[in-house]
């Protein structure tokens, strides 16, 4: 009898391991349903924004990325050097171009609405904590947006950059401006206008006095976390990885190279 019972309990403990590790290897797939942070624009999406602060205020920080026709192996993570470890991607980057680092500059804006072609306001899904999913409209959130020399976003960083330039204008915090994105792939592209000067309405002052350069680096930090070399030497090398920490976006990035695979790399989400 006390077999039997031995053998339930070790049956029972080891149904409640494998439901733990089926449970946590979700989780580890759902890093993505994170509370969005960045402006993120489809074909046809038009965004109404107020930029909370002037481009000499943004933060800058060096960027890996690299788009991946399979959304799960986008990379999309800030330099390690940033943190002052050594950056796994760096190490790549020796192999592969495309993942060389590149400077980001990160304008904090406050979002009225984001708008389809159709004039309808974009939903996005968010996760609660207890797993349920909610539909939300994009407006009145606060969004970073992700500004760099390179690439058709190029463009917008240069408007935002010459705008309080010229004597005629205001600063960029001191109106509001539309970004709209038209077209996809290798035809997209951003128009940015701006409105009329206007102050800032005082909620969205208040919001703006949260929205600290120490507050946005955690949560860049947190979103686009940095890979250090540390964890997962040398992709490249002989030795086959250990199968229990490979990261599914770096095997893709190996296999590309060995197989000298052209990638397309247009960067949209
Ligand atoms: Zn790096």
């Amino acid at each position: 009898m006390l077999r039997t019972a031995n053998s339930m309990d070790v049956i029972v403990s080891e149904m409640q391991k494998a439901k733990e590790a089926a449970e946590n290897a979700k989780k580890a797939k759902e890093g993505g349903s994170k509370k969005p942070l960045f402006l993120w624009l489809k074909p046809g999406h038009k965004a109404l924004i107020r930029p909370l602060c002037k481009m000499q205020d943004t933060i800058t920080l060096s960027r890996h990325s690299k788009w991946n026709k399979d959304r799960d192996l986008n990379i999309n993570s800030i330099c390690a050097s940033e943190v002052e470890k050594p950056c796994l991607y760096c190490e790549m980057a020796k192999e592969d171009k495309a993942l060389k680092s590149k400077a980001v500059i990160y304008l904090p804006v406050f979002v009225y609405q984001i708008s389809d072609e159709k004039g309808n306001i974009v939903t996005y899904e968010e996760t609660q904590e207890d797993k349920s999913k909610i539909t939300k409209e994009v407006k009145n959130t606060v969004r970073l947006l992700e500004l760099s020399a390179f690439g058709v976003i190029g463009d917008v960083l240069q408007y935002f950059w010459k705008f309080p330039l010229d004597p005629d204008n205001c600063q960029i915090n001191e109106c509001d401006f539309s970004i709209e994105q038209v077209g996809e792939g290798q035809g997209k592209k951003f128009i940015t206008m701006h409105k009329n000067p206007k102050p800032m309405h005082d909620r969205i002052k208040a919001v703006a006095a949260s929205v600290t350069e120490d507050e946005m680096f955690k949560r860049i930090i947190d979103f686009c976390t940095p890979k250090v070399s540390e964890d997962n030497s040398d992709p490249f090398g002989d030795a086959p990885a250990k199968s229990k920490d490979t990261d599914p976006a770096i095997e893709a990035v190996v296999k590309g190279v060995e197989n000298g695979v052209e990638d397309d790399t247009i960067e949209t989400w």
